[in-house]
């Protein structure tokens, strides 16, 4: 079956009314969980094949993730589905109102390579939820997990219900060429603006889920040694290839020398004197990522790391110091695992720093002093983010996750998913018992009324 034909069964499928029944997709859903437990093994082996992702945060960051949104969203699709009931408007009096969710359609779901399961199936279990039915295009860098992602789908769902469409570039263009119902994208800023076009043509609306250049503050309060901890950590988790990870470190002068020397002790206690040694340390995804991100060492003070090895993709953890901002490290999102430290002064110096770059997916701050938390959260705006760690908000599915401005559009995780993928009705519900006279022509004498009335609703 070629592309349009596809669309076309998956649009009767929608029509046929199946996917409306909130009984039907709980069990689907539910089946899903099961063959997701069942080939727990697989899908660990498959983003090892990849690109080296060690187990355990194949675990922690993609398999842990789509289950416990798997089994929030099993355990809420009933109430999440009802329709609410709103205060009615005295203008519409007597009446009651509600808003009802229904699915938009059918869905186009385009996931990259850097959580490649993680980041299919989150969105994926939100849309089936909501009752759409769905194509998903998992990115062809991970192709071993983007065969696994279809192997599952196939096992589980009718091919006019959800189904993937593996390829690259062209296929994703053939996809974005089709009419859709919803968008849902993540990826990178450019490839982001070819979908918001192509999205665009038909009017379909998107989420975009973007990158950007995510800045992390250590101001001269805070817990040194805790933050070069906690920033090694989500710095360098998955090679450093995280949308969310901390892109540059903006650090108090006074402090600079002791979180070098902290982050250089942790960085050792997490992937050894040899981090190429290390069976928890991922290699880049491929050879133009590698060359890219080799570039960026050229002519830069390293402070630590800085080794590569272009036969295997590896690139160690690795600080820069002080970059001037047109340096490669500094044009746009490293996606890597090389770190730039810059220093301030004053709190003015952030500003001069961070405004040259459009309002990133995240920010983290560390500090002990709760007002000056506040006042970067209010100053700046961003995604999301975290005080005194890095990227453990993505963690919480009670919590909005997107960007804003360049770094995306719209947000989801949890109850948010199945709202991205619902469309809200609002209807009014009129009384017959009663029909005030007040809007009906003739309007001669009464305006006043109205005026009157206006002021209650
Ligand atoms: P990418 O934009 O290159 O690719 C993403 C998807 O788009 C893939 O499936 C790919 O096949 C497709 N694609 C690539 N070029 C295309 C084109 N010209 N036309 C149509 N489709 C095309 O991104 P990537 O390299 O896979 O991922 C890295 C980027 O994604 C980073 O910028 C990162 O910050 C961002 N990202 C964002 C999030 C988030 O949740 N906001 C999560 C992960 C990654």
């Amino acid at each position: 079956m070629n592309i349009p034909q596809l669309i076309q069964h998956q649009r009767k499928f929608f029509t046929s009314q199946q996917t409306k029944d909130v009984a039907f997709r709980k069990n689907i859903l539910k089946r899903l969980l099961k063959e997701l437990i069942k080939r727990e093994r697989e899908i660990i082996k498959a983003l090892y094949n990849d690109f080296k992702k060690p187990e355990y945060e194949a675990v922690m960051t993609e398999i842990s993730i789509v289950i416990s949104e798997l089994r929030m969203t099993i355990k809420n699709i009933h109430s999440w589905s009802k329709p609410k009931r709103v205060l009615p408007s005295i203008l519409n009096f007597p009446s009651s109102a509600k808003i009802y969710k229904e699915p938009y359609g059918t869905v186009l779901i385009i996931a990259p390579w850097n959580y490649p399961y993680q980041l299919a199936f989150s969105p994926l279990i939100g849309a089936i939820a909501a009752g759409n039915t769905i194509i998903v295009k998992p990115s062809e860098l991970t192709p071993n997990t983007s065969k696994i992602t279809k192997e599952i789908i196939e096992n589980v769902f009718d091919i006019n219900h959800v189904t993937v469409v593996e390829g690259g570039v062209p296929v994703a263009q053939e996809l974005l060429a089709q009419r859709w119902d919803y968008i849902f994208f993540t990826g990178s800023v450019p490839v982001g603006k070819i979908v918001a076009k192509a999205a665009a043509e038909h009017l379909t609306p998107v989420t975009l889920e973007l990158g950007g250049k995510s800045p992390c503050i250590v101001d001269d309060t805070a817990n040194i040694k805790l933050a070069a901890k906690r920033i090694v950590w989500g710095k360098f988790i998955n090679g450093g290839q995280t949308c969310i990870a901390p892109d540059y470190l903006l650090i108090h002068k006074t402090v600079k020398d002791s979180f070098v020397r902290y982050f250089k002790e942790e960085i050792s206690k997490a992937y050894g004197d040899n981090p190429s040694e290390s069976l928890d340390y991922p290699r880049i995804v491929n050879a133009r990522n590698f060359d890219r991100l080799a570039k960026m060492l050229t002519n830069e003070k390293v402070l630590i790391g800085g080794e590569t090895n272009k036969d295997s993709n590896y690139i160690s953890p690795t600080l820069l110091d002080e970059p001037s901002l047109d340096s490669e490290c500094m044009k746009g999102e490293i996606f890597g695992p090389i770190f730039p430290v810059i220093s301030y002064e004053n709190e003015n110096d952030i500003e001069k720093i961070t405004s040259n770059y459009d309002k990133p997916l995240a920010l983290y701050v560390f500090t002990n002093r709760n007002s000056f938390a506040k006042k970067i959260i209010k100053r700046y705006s961003f995604g999301g983010g975290t005080v005194n760690d890095t990227t453990v908000h993505f963690a919480n599915n009670r919590l909005p996750f997107g960007g804003v401005g360049e770094s995306g559009i719209g947000g989801y995780h949890g109850k948010q998913t199945f709202d991205t993928f619902s469309h809200k009705k609002g209807i009014v519900t009129r009384g017959t018992w009663l029909d005030i006279p007040t809007r009906y022509a003739p309007y001669k004498g009464k305006l006043k009324q109205l005026k009157a009335l206006m002021k209650l609703g």
